[in-house]
């Protein structure tokens, strides 16, 4: 079993090494400082998508 999982950020492509976290999960790069979802995770391969953060409610 192993004891980090690695991905790639899909904004700046930094390397990341995470301690293992469970799909849906977000966490942030510490580059770019996006926060990242984790969508699926293969072979101890992160695939990780941007995620939306609202700020603040657009009201309309
Ligand atoms: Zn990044």
């Amino acid at each position: 079993m192993p004891t980090t999982l690695a991905g790639s950020c899909p904004e700046c492509e930094t390397d990341l090494t995470v301690p293992p976290i469970v799909q849906g999960e977000t966490l942030s790069c510490p580059e770019c400082l996006l926060t990242l979802r984790v969508e699926g995770i293969e072979d101890g391969q992160l695939d990780l998508q941007m995620v939306e953060v609202q700020l603040r409610d657009w009201g309309q």
